[in-house]
């Protein structure tokens, strides 16, 4: 695997590329959790032949083909725990990511024997693979990644589509495909409260 680094935005012979796709696993690495506060600062893309590119944001940036391909409604993107990447996408790139899958909806919808939902341990638990988290928290801001940085961040995208794939099987066979699917479907409308944040609309 040798993720492709881009700078600013995509370039277009990737964007006509990734255009071509019907599913893509999405990620993004920030310079912090409050998306309110802190920069976006990497997207990372993964197609389903394993290739992988990796978008560095700078303040002021205007990503153009990275908006185009994300509200891409003919695209499905698959994200683990998409709320919070597509808050972020929304209010530091003002990208409104369209056709979303979640991985951790999935997994909390089908894996109810576990409370153990976290990218890590689902790729433990589905596929047997090890996930390194310590890159995590690093500093996804600097100009120059490090080689670690660019490997972890290709490793969070890596196992998206096999876990869909398992999860999916999953779903179906516990009832919960359109259940899924409707909560998916949701998310844009959880983003824009979250914008607002405005908790507890649901509560007495
Ligand atoms: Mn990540």
């Amino acid at each position: 695997m040798h993720p492709k680094l881009l700078q600013h935005d995509l370039d277009q012979e990737t964007a006509t590329l990734l255009e071509r796709e019907d599913s893509l696993a999405l990620d993004c690495e920030m310079m912090g959790l409050n998306p309110f506060r802190d920069r976006l600062c990497v997207v990372q893309i993964g197609t389903a032949s394993g290739e992988c590119f990796l978008v560095q944001l700078f303040a002021g940036d205007d990503p153009v083909r990275l908006r185009q391909v994300l509200e891409n409604q003919a695209i499905q993107k698959i994200f683990h725990y998409a709320r919070l990447d597509l808050l972020f996408l929304k209010m530091q790139a003002n990208i409104e990511t369209a056709n979303i899958y979640c991985t951790k909806i999935a997994s909390r919808l089908s894996r109810t024997y576990t409370d153990r939902h976290g990218l890590k341990e689902v790729v433990r638990d589905l596929l047997g693979e090890k996930l390194d988290k310590q890159n995590q928290s690093s500093d996804w801001g600097r100009a120059e990644l490090s080689t670690e940085q660019i490997y972890y961040a290709a490793y969070d995208v890596k196992y998206l589509f096999a876990i869909r794939s398992i999860l999916d099987q999953m779903l179906e066979r516990e009832g919960r495909t359109s259940l899924a699917r409707e909560l998916f479907a949701f998310l844009p409308v959880q983003r824009k409260l979250d914008e607002l944040q405005l908790e507890g609309i649901f509560e007495h």
